[in-house]
């Protein structure tokens, strides 16, 4: 019987976002990743007795701005709760976290085919610390503590993702906007983006939902997407072969494209939650939510629309340029300095992306400014360099962050374009080839283009086409005159 059912899948997302705040959520530490192990602690954060919890406004600051971005109820009254639990990484022996009163409830994630993925809630949190095992550390587990007290959101959406792919969208999404908005780096390599992912199947048509398993350990988008194939696939043939579902929490393991077995519901936390009693209610006024409100960044859907309407793009242009945020941010400032968008818009996105890929270049020291990309843009707009020539410059700025100009210069990639010189080439090009200069002329104009190659030829490369073919084309017909004549 079961063997013939088609099932449907239910997929709910935990994403847990770093704060780009400067210190840590209850102390005084500074919130930066990669310094030294346990060089960003003191007693707050390290859990010592007697030490007293300081919220960080600036992290309050971010979790309003993810309600409005999020489109979320935001609530004026929330309560700090303890979530006991033992583990090496966590001195405190609990991690203060928002449960029954969250700062935010609702809200959604919208998708690029235009639907959307409803949110349960945003709370705050901070994070734990971290346990690892270098390779000359024998036996031994070493902890760093760095990271206790960092702080962050968690997001959590409604169980009704019903694809990897569509899980996939919906991350791309929530990434763009926690970017956009300034809310965190969204670093997956670095931790401050995680997600976990509960997915369980059930036949079409039903309305309760099946037992779920819990997918962690998923370090990347393609991470998430791979790993709820394969855990869906392997649930359905459970389920097709008259089994049942376990409640167990599985890790992926991507090497090896499948779960493991982490924990079962038998050994799962049960967190004791209970408001925490060294913090008082958070309580936002509506001016505060006002201000904050009337301060919040431009969202990319805004932001791909405004691409669109202001720059004259096409929607495609307008929809990668504004695909993240330093990449849209470099568009707009290059197009401040050069005034051609669609023509800085097939640059950057063509050759541009394409030398940052494989050159494997980030934004943060990138030499190429907008502004010298705009003076490249100059010397290719009024031909005094040619589009090959174009990506040469682009890739000696990448290595020197010299300007177009100079570059140009130094490589000797100017265009020939005076009138004088070109022709004194054309003439001596016609000149050579006589018997193809006689082909055009009585009629086979295909040999244009072999001759217009011959001057290039003969400049290097670097005779300006738009100043070579008006002349080729008169020398030609001059020449035709005196044939007849
Ligand atoms: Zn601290």
């Amino acid at each position: 019987m079961s063997g013939d059912r088609t099932y449907e899948t239910v997929i709910g997302l935990e994403v847990h976002a770093h704060l780009l705040t400067e210190t840590k959520i209850f102390c005084g530490c500074e919130n930066r990743f990669g310094a030294p192990p346990n060089s960003l602690v003191c007693p707050v954060c390290l859990g010592m007795p007697g030490v007293l919890p300081v919220l960080n406004e600036q992290a309050v600051e971010l979790a309003i701005r993810a309600g409005l971005a999020f489109e979320c109820t935001i609530h004026e009254r929330s309560i700090f709760a303890r979530k006991n639990y033992f583990y090496p990484d966590l001195p405190k022996g609990y991690q203060i976290s928002q449960f029954e009163e969250p700062i935010c409830e609702g809200g959604r994630v919208p998708l690029p085919d235009g639907s959307e993925v409803a949110l349960i809630r945003i709370h705050l949190e901070e994070d734990a610390g971290k346990s690892f095992h270098p390779e000359n550390g024998g036996d031994h587990s070493f902890v760093d503590l760095n990271r206790c007290g960092v702080p962050l959101i968690e997001i959590v959406s409604t169980p009704t993702i019903r694809s990897p792919d569509m899980a996939y969208d919906f991350l791309v999404s929530l990434k763009q906007i926690l970017e956009f908005t300034g809310i965190s780096d969204c670093n997956m390599e670095e931790g401050s983006l995680r997600c976990d992912a509960n997915v369980s199947l059930r036949p079409a048509g039903e309305i309760n939902l099946g037992t779920k398993t819990e997918l962690k350990n998923l370090n990347s988008f393609r991470a998430v997407r791979d790993g709820l194939k394969v855990e869906i696939a392997r649930q359905e043939k459970v389920l097709r072969s008259g089994g049942e579902i376990v409640q167990e929490t599985l890790l992926w393991d991507a090497a090896a494209q499948k779960v493991v077995t982490m924990r079962t519901k038998e050994e799962s936390h049960d967190y004791r939650y209970f408001p925490e009693p060294d913090l008082p209610p958070l309580i936002l006024t509506a001016e505060r939510l006002e201000a904050a409100r009337s301060q919040l960044p431009e969202l990319p859907v805004g932001m791909r629309i405004r691409f669109a309407e202001a720059y004259g793009l096409r929607e495609y242009d307008a929809a990668v340029l504004t695909g993240s945020a330093e990449l849209a941010r470099f568009f707009e400032e290059t197009v401040a300095h050069f005034p051609d968008p669609n023509q800085a818009a097939n640059f950057v996105l063509g050759p541009f992306l394409r030398l940052m890929k494989e050159k494997n270049l980030g934004w943060a020291d990138l030499p190429i400014t907008p502004a010298r990309l705009a003076g490249l843009l100059d010397l290719l707009a009024e031909g005094s360099i040619s589009a090959a020539s174009a990506r040469n410059v682009l890739e000696s700025m990448a290595a020197t962050g010299r300007d177009a100009a100079r570059l140009t210069e130094s490589l000797g990639l100017t265009q020939i374009s005076d009138d004088g010189a070109i022709r004194s080439v054309v003439r001596e090009v016609l000149d050579g080839n006589a018997p193809q200069v006689a082909e055009y002329l009585a009629g086979k104009e295909k040999v244009f283009g072999f001759l217009v190659g011959q001057v290039m030829k003969a400049t290097r490369g670097k005779g300006n086409p738009k100043v070579v073919t008006p002349i080729m084309k008169e020398e030609l017909a001059g020449r035709a005159g005196k044939k007849r004549g």
